[in-house]
């Protein structure tokens, strides 16, 4: 046995980090372990966080890696736009520095890329490609393609979206607004993300990604150079998230928002939900007290992706025009982390009823939506 670890955490990932930072914290002493030579290489995201990220955690990264602010969106679909006005609402960092300012002062093991795992006494003795590790609790945060999630056969409901995103040298008159083009309202979409620095992050999440990147760069004449590509996947779903002495957390375990793709915030507060099992010592208790944060948004949230994404051309169109006329509900409600608000008062509006009419007669149409969901995980 080459060394021998009370907790050890595969993947120094953000939340396998800020996981890491909440341990120590906590008084414990976790290794994790790291198959790339640093941290926070090669980015896969668009960077793009709300501003809960910097206030409503319990350990508050640092702001330095804050490159612009947001103020609003412009959304659009099928040649149809509208603008959302939401002063503040997010900011976009340099994701390689968030990763690397989470991962300060942890004791990480880099070119150590875990391989298989065996079941040893109350622990699981782990094989890497820098030879065995002990541990007594495994923590998978090890991304999207989780490997402690494959070999300990935790199950799960999950489907990878595919996602890629060019840094672009161009500027754009607007700064502090995004720009959403949905290929299908509300959950595969293309982006432009200004840097403020003349650099734009230019991506998507759709099936075909590099033909929809190049279309919508020639669309908009946008002939900047490439100074770097990121891709990556995105797990969408739902997962089993404790198993004896092991869980898992972040991408690994698909806590991800299904509407946005957005995975960081989830993450860390899901991270923050796990130290505080491994703290009390009820690890077994992540999932119910996960669920009872997350379960009810993300069950509703994925019911509204899988209809969404059903749907015919016509309903998405009549869909995307009903949103854009209560523009103002989602400024007043809209939630950068909680989407299911937007759904709530947007029901609550008696105008609502034909869109939603609509929506039960595709459902109706089409009743495999609702069984591929609710599918055991
Ligand atoms: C194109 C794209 C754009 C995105 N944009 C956003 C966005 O704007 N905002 C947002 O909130 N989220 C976004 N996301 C999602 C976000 O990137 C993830 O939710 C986030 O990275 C999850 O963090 P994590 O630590 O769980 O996993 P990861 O960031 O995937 O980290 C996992 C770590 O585990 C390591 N690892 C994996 N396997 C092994 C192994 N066998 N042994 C050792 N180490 C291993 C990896 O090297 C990595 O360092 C985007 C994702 C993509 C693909």
């Amino acid at each position: 046995m080459k060394k021998s670890q009370k907790i050890v955490i595969v993947g120094a990932g953000p939340v396998g980090n800020y996981l890491g930072q909440l341990l120590k914290h906590f008084g414990f002493d976790p290794l994790i372990l790291e198959e790339h030579p640093e941290v926070g290489k090669p980015v896969s995201c668009a960077g793009i966080v709300g501003k809960d990220v910097f206030s409503d955690t319990l350990l508050a990264p640092s702001k330095a890696t804050i490159l612009n602010t947001i103020d609003g969106a412009k959304v659009s679909f099928n040649g149809s736009a509208f603008l959302l006005k939401r002063p503040q609402v997010a900011y976009i960092i340099d994701r390689s520095a968030f990763d690397k300012e989470l991962s300060k002062g942890l004791k990480i093991e880099f070119n150590t890329r875990f391989l298989s795992v065996e079941k040893s006494g109350p622990g699981y003795r782990l094989k890497t490609t820098n030879g065995d590790y002990y541990a007594d609790i495994l923590i998978g945060a090890d991304g999207p393609n989780s490997k402690v999630r494959k070999l300990l056969d935790f199950s799960h409901n999950i489907k990878l979206y595919k996602g890629l995103q060019y840094r672009v040298r161009w500027e754009v008159a607007d700064r502090d607004r995004v720009e959403v083009s949905y290929i299908k309202p509300f959950s595969l979409f293309t982006w432009l993300i200004p840097e403020a620095n003349g650099i734009v992050r230019i991506g998507t999440i759709c099936d075909k990604p590099l033909a929809e990147l190049e279309k919508f760069m020639k669309e908009r004449n946008i002939t900047g150079e490439i100074v770097e590509k990121n891709a990556g996947p995105i797990p969408i779903g739902t997962c089993q998230l404790v198993k004896d002495n092991a869980a898992l957390v972040g991408d690994a375990a698909c806590q991800i928002k299904p509407i946005t793709s957005g995975g960081i915030f989830y993450g860390m507060k899901s991270a923050e939900i796990l130290a505080n099992c491994i703290k009390e010592e009820k690890l077994a208790e992540y999932e119910k007290n996960w669920n009872t944060e997350f379960g009810q948004e993300i069950k509703l949230c994925l019911l509204a992706r899988n209809i969404l994404e059903n749907m015919s051309d016509d309903g998405l169109k009549k869909v995307f025009e009903y949103v854009k006329d209560n523009t103002s509900v989602i400024e007043k409600v809209g939630d950068f982390e909680n989407h299911s608000s937007i759904f709530w008062s947007l029901a609550a509006n008696p105008r609502t009823y034909s869109t939603i009419g609509n929506v039960i007669y595709e459902v109706i149409k089409k009743p495999q939506i609702l069984f591929r969901l609710f599918r055991k995980k």
